[in-house]
């Protein structure tokens, strides 16, 4: 980590709390905002003049005054050995997996490529101005290790984990029961709590894991209460049905898994869109968190999550990507789907709503807002500068908003993409590439 300071000049804005519940208290928003940071921590916020005025003399200063200042964007589900698989043609769930998953996924034998794709897919969250992510890597142990590896030079807070196959998948992408937990196990007493890490207990799904994998992963998630868990559930209904032929005495979906002991408040389960009432109770009951992952629902033509319902039985819900099934690394246009995905729903999503769960909701849904999250002295300084104006069509689009930053933030969130990211700050430090400070 670099000592020396740094102040960030810009639009400060940060959440304390859900808008949906607690409205305009539960964010904070300075015009002419800066942020010192020193140490890879937030040191001050506040007046750019008076952040200026405490800052050491020798402190660099990165102006981005017309652009908005916000905590890193955080993806709760993601998977980075996809990169060359995103954008493929012409499948839903089951078949997507088996003609280009299954195929991709097993170029992760040759550590080589893993390091590859692990910088590749770094860099690209960056320049999206995610900062934190919880992540798949394959069955391959070595691909755990390359993704930490290269989180770990980045000096980048990540969640990761080695997935757990042991059927329906071909030969070469398929542990044991046994194997699985000891490659786990292995990887979690190598990587978890390391700097800025932590680990993922990563079953692919229950297509894809015996009941005695299953039982694997939940003896795991006891022996290590501080990791996590995710997989996905209730994604598509031919999956769904596939899961009740392989687990008849399940009462549902979601019961293979609790079952298991997989659900609870460290448990991120992907899609959650074809729930049953039941589903919804134990999810909230435990405290696991529902991924809502608008782009790769509506591309493999899964189906709508429904979010007000979930809400309402107060299921804690994440925002993510999916990526190689979604079709964006931008936690911008991924909440632009979620707001169509919600629309068609007949629900609504403000801007700050979704702004919030993409940053101080994420890491609430992750444990992590102690450190990550929001622009708040002690907290770690991942930072993004995202700018309004960034392209001819926002530009022209905020000549219109009356200087009102609801309205330039929705304008924003509808229009933009990666190319608003300014800036990344990852542990105070720019990550971006372009225009690296
Ligand atoms: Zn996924």
């Amino acid at each position: 980590m670099n000592g020396t300071a740094r102040v960030i000049r810009g639009r400060v804005l940060s959440f304390t709390d859900d808008p949906a519940d607690s409205g305009s208290r539960a964010y904070s928003f300075i015009d002419n905002g800066a942020v010192l940071v020193n140490g890879g921590l937030i040191e001050a916020v506040g007046e750019a003049r008076d952040i200026l005025a405490r800052a050491p003399p020798d402190a660099l200063v990165n102006d981005h005054s017309d652009s908005f200042i916000m905590p890193g964007f955080i993806d709760a589900h993601v998977h980075y050995p996809q990169t060359q698989v995103i954008g493929s043609y012409g499948a839903q769930l089951l078949d997507w997996l088996h003609n280009y998953t299954f195929v991709e996924e097993q170029k992760f034998a040759d550590p080589a490529h893993c390091a590859r794709v692990a910088d590749f897919f770094l860099d690209e969250l960056f320049r999206s101005g995610t900062t934190t992510a919880m992540v798949y890597c394959t069955v391959h142990p070595q691909s755990v290790d390359a993704f930490f590896a290269a989180a770990e030079a980045r000096g980048a807070r990540m969640i990761a984990g080695k997935v757990m196959m042991d059927r329906d998948a071909p030969e070469r992408l398929m542990d044991t029961a046994q194997r699985g937990y000891d490659e786990s196990k292995a990887l979690i007493e190598r990587w978890r709590g390391r700097g800025r890490l932590d680990y993922a207990i990563t079953p692919r799904f229950a297509v894809t894991s015996t009941q005695a994998q299953l039982e694997a992963a939940g003896a795991l998630a006891r022996e290590f209460p501080d990791c996590y868990v995710q997989t996905h559930a209730n994604e598509n209904k031919a999956e769904i049905a596939r899961v009740a032929t392989l687990f008849p005495e399940a009462r549902s979906y979601l019961d293979v898994y609790a079952r298991a002991g997989l659900l609870g408040p460290r448990s991120v389960f992907g899609h959650c869109i074809h729930l049953q009432d039941s589903e919804v109770a134990a999810l909230a009951e435990s405290r696991s968190v529902a991924a809502f992952c608008p782009t790769s629902n509506l591309f493999l033509g899964s189906g709508l999550f429904d979010q007000a319902r979930l809400i309402k039985a107060g299921v804690r819900i994440a925002l993510a990507t999916d990526v190689g099934g979604g079709t964006s690394y931008s936690m911008l246009r991924t909440a632009a789907e979620g707001y169509k995905v919600l629309q068609l729903n007949g629900q609504s999503w403000p801007a700050v709503q979704a702004l919030y769960r993409m940053t101080l909701g994420n890491a609430r849904a992750l444990s992590l807002d102690d450190r990550i999250g929001s622009v708040e002295a002690g907290k770690e300084a991942d930072l993004i500068a995202l700018d309004p104006r960034v392209t001819p069509a926002l530009a022209h689009r905020m000549e219109a908003a009356g200087g009102d930053p609801e309205v330039e933030l929705f304008a924003l969130l509808a229009l933009g993409d990666d190319r608003a990211v300014r800036q990344t700050y990852v542990a105070g430090e720019p990550r971006k590439g372009l225009d690296r400070l």
